[in-house]
């Protein structure tokens, strides 16, 4: 599990034998761990069982202390289980392996073996004669590193999937607001919210696909040793045949397109029920309904905040203002747009001044001093 292979292919991507188009899994990403209210519910969803791991992750690391952690097994396996629909991977294996790996008597030798580095160790031989036995120690060191390498794994991936599921929320809600989906516009967006990556490590040959005719083709296998790292290159293998993920502006759940038309909604259902029956509208027909249609407009309000946004962003990047300061000047754009919803006439003059540069910084300056 700690390792995810994939393979690229003409616009699709192959992990553990499932076939999807490249750039689904910041869609999967993004829909699993959101509540109905939108907010990112990873932590709570799973805080017991992670703060079980990470207890027993510090009793491990700790040598004074020994691992109090009965049910660390069960808690893994929810774990597992939980994060599965990121990405597909042999889950009966892993639960095997942990079940195995963190065994009460696996845990009991490990007690042990860290007792005899701190206690009288002839006090422990008389008591573990098993200590003794060479043979004994070098598999114990061996099962306490293998725990240790586990429990790590799931740290760094629960970090790597908060760090994705931002960095992908951020990426798929610009293109939300977005006018234009071409490759030329969508790259530069990731690439500027991604400055700072870099694969850390990667293993990639190229190899032949076979497709369901038994037509040979081209295909690229890249081994990841992070998730945030396999995301971020699906999402650009994506991006380059037009698969990129948006917001449906009816229920608000993400989806992927899968062409370059401006689709404004999945093609899914809302909660929304129809009168006469017990059905509920599907996206689209709600769209339709409310007048929410999918076709592109030239609107020049989001024109000229996606214009701000962006020079933002770059100017976050190449280090001219601070995180906070971006995200204080992003939350004041952001309240401009929306009051040009209800208020037309500051819609026809002031949004425009407001939106500029200057009066953008101005309005932070003001915010920060008052925080
Ligand atoms: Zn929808």
């Amino acid at each position: 599990m700690k390792d995810i292979k994939a393979i690229f292919c003409d616009g699709n991507v192959i992990v553990g034998g499932v076939k999807r188009y490249a750039g689904k899994y910041s869609k999967i990403l993004l829909n699993a761990f959101t509540d109905k209210k939108g907010e990112y519910i990873i932590e709570k969803k799973l805080e017991k069982e992670y703060t079980t791991i990470m207890k027993a992750l510090e009793s491990l690391l700790c040598p004074e202390m020994l691992i109090d952690s009965p049910g660390i097994a069960k808690n893994l396996i929810n774990y597992i289980s939980a994060i599965k629909v990121l990405f597909p991977f042999n889950v009966s294996d892993e639960i095997q392996k942990t079940t195995e790996l963190f065994s009460d008597k696996n845990i009991h030798v490990v007690n042990i073996l860290k007792q005899s580095r701190t206690d009288n160790p002839h006090e422990l031989w008389e008591k573990y004669p098993e200590l003794s036995d060479a043979q004994f120690v070098i598999r114990t060191v061996e099962i306490e590193s293998e725990m240790k390498d586990c429990l790590l794994f799931f740290e760094n991936i629960t970090h790597d999937i908060s760090k994705a599921y931002s960095e992908m929320k951020e990426i798929a809600d610009t293109y939300s607001e977005m006018q234009k989906h071409y490759e030329n516009d969508l790259l530069p967006v990731a690439v500027d919210l991604l400055n700072n990556w870099n694969i850390s490590e990667l293993k990639t040959r190229y190899i032949t696909v076979l497709s369901k005719k038994g037509k040979k083709t081209l295909g690229r296998e890249m081994i990841f040793t992070s998730y945030r790292d396999f995301i971020i290159a699906d999402l650009f293998e994506g991006i380059h045949y037009g698969h990129y993920t948006r917001q449906c502006i009816i229920c608000e759940k993400y989806f992927l397109m899968e062409k370059a038309f401006n689709q404004k909604v999945c093609g899914g259902k809302t909660t929304i029920k129809k009168t006469y029956s017990n059905d509920t509208y599907s996206c689209a027909e709600y769209a339709q309904k409310t007048k929410r249609n999918d076709k592109a407009d030239s609107n020049p309000i989001k024109k000229i905040y996606e214009g701000r946004l962006s020079q933002l962003r770059r100017s976050r990047n190449r280090g001219l203002i601070s995180d906070e300061f971006y995200e204080a000047a992003k939350a004041i754009a952001k309240e401009y747009l929306k009051r040009t919803d209800y208020d037309k006439a500051y819609a026809e003059s002031a949004y425009k001044t407001d939106m500029t540069q200057e009066e953008i910084y101005k309005a932070v300056e003001r915010k920060l001093r008052n925080v």
